[in-house]
């Protein structure tokens, strides 16, 4: 089966690297022609502070901002402005959740429900946090495929249990967990339910009106942006009732020596100068998403998925982690080769011109459960073709020729 992209000759990368097999859209996605002009035209023709001042251009620079803080909110079908707000990305956004909601609503005895896939960007915030204040972390398992076991999980939801952190895409298995069960679940106990679509944003359509989920973060560079941004959406009544984050300028409606007065949500929560740049290149990655969606990205990432799956599972000595169907996870693969370890994997490779993630992926209690230290990944973007998946093949059988004898 070949299956060319229509979108490679978006992305300028591959001419400067007309032998690039990226195959590691995971750790970050390549940047299409358009983003980068998006931001270069910022840069070179809007430059200004946002938010301060009175002269055409900055007040132009903050139209620019705020417009793009609308096509994230577009992007989730969230209802209005105010429950968006721009951070660093999706580690920025759990450690806002964990320092505020967290700090505000969690006492010793109290419980959060926590998946055995989570990128340490939401175990290391939130255990942190539990060890501190007496709140007992309670880990819902996978079954043997790679996908939560919903029994187990439902089992551990208590009216002890104050939240349930499940990811809306493992960046490990590629599982994609079914949120609305998940979050059901979670609310019949009585509990809030926050995910990590640090992964899924790209792949998956994400309604928060549609989803019983309370609060969502994701990262500009994974969607076709760049880096330096990302967003959490927050339903609105649970966002207007959190302190702040951090303290400073552009957050304050006044302030004297004896009080502060803070401004409304989501610039209470945006404190100093904006990443102005990064939030234009993050709508401009999410313009680009949506239309390749709309020109069925979706489905081509698929039948690579497809393509991947059943080609590494041919391989002699390959082991895949994660749900062998489709429709239970997103072009994300991980893998070994038996008696290699996978940072040789990723070297041989990279001789090949393919470029794949290898190490734990910042999921070491993952790792753990598996029984393996590392695991080499191949994951999927738009620009993606066959010859990326020829080339990962043919990478993996000089591996096999090479170290196994
Ligand atoms: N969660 C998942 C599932 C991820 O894959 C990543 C990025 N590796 C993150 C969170 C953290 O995202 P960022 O590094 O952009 O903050």
């Amino acid at each position: 089966m070949s299956v060319p992209s229509p979108w490679r000759a978006d992305f300028p990368i591959f001419s400067a690297h007309p032998e690039l097999h990226y195959l590691d859209a995971a750790a970050t996605a390549q940047r299409p022609s358009e983003v980068i002009e998006a931001i270069g035209a910022f840069q070179s023709g809007g430059n200004a502070n946002v938010h301060r001042g009175i002269y055409r251009l900055a007040e132009d620079a903050t139209s620019a901002y705020e417009a793009a803080r609308d096509t994230v909110r577009a992007f989730l079908n969230a209802v209005s402005l105010q429950e968006i707000v721009f951070l660093p990305g999706a580690t920025a956004g759990m450690n806002f959740l964990a320092d505020t909601w967290g700090r505000q609503n969690l006492n010793s005895g109290d419980e959060i429900v926590i998946s055995e896939m989570e990128h340490h960007a939401v175990i290391v915030p939130w255990t942190e946090l539990a060890r501190g204040l007496g709140v007992k972390i309670q880990v819902a398992p996978l079954t043997a495929d790679g996908q939560l076991d919903m029994d187990a999980y439902r089992a551990l939801l208590s009216p002890k249990t104050k939240l349930v952190l499940v990811t809306a895409m493992s960046n490990v298995l590629g599982t994609a967990p079914d949120l609305a069960q998940v979050g059901a679940a979670a609310h019949e106990a009585g509990a809030l339910f926050f995910t990590d679509a640090a992964q899924a944003a790209a792949h998956a359509r994400l309604d928060v009106q549609a989803l019983p989920v309370d609060a969502l973060v994701f990262s500009s560079h994974k969607v076709y942006g760049d880096f330096g941004s990302g967003a959490l959406w927050m339903r609105p009544e649970q966002l207007a009732a959190l302190p702040p984050y951090q303290r400073g300028g552009s957050m304050i409606r006044s302030v004297s020596w004896e009080a502060v007065e803070y401004l409304d949500a989501p610039h209470r929560f945006e404190a100093g100068t904006a990443n102005v740049v990064a939030a234009i290149g993050f709508a401009a990655g999410l313009r680009y998403l949506e239309r390749a969606w709309a020109n069925g990205a979706q489905a081509h990432e698929t039948r690579l998925l497809e393509d991947l799956l059943e080609r590494l599972g041919a391989e002699e000595g390959v082991r895949v982690f994660g749900p062998p169907s489709t429709a239970a996870r997103g072009p994300i693969v991980s893998f070994t080769l038996e008696r290699v370890h996978p940072h040789d994997l990723a070297q041989v490779l990279d001789e090949h011109g393919v470029a794949v993630r290898a190490g734990h992926h910042c999921t070491q209690p993952l790792h753990r459960h598996l029984g393996i230290p590392a695991t080499a990944r191949a994951s999927i973007g738009v620009w993606n073709d066959s010859s990326d998946i020829d080339a990962l093949i043919e990478g993996i059988r000089d591996a096999r020729e090479r170290f196994v004898r």
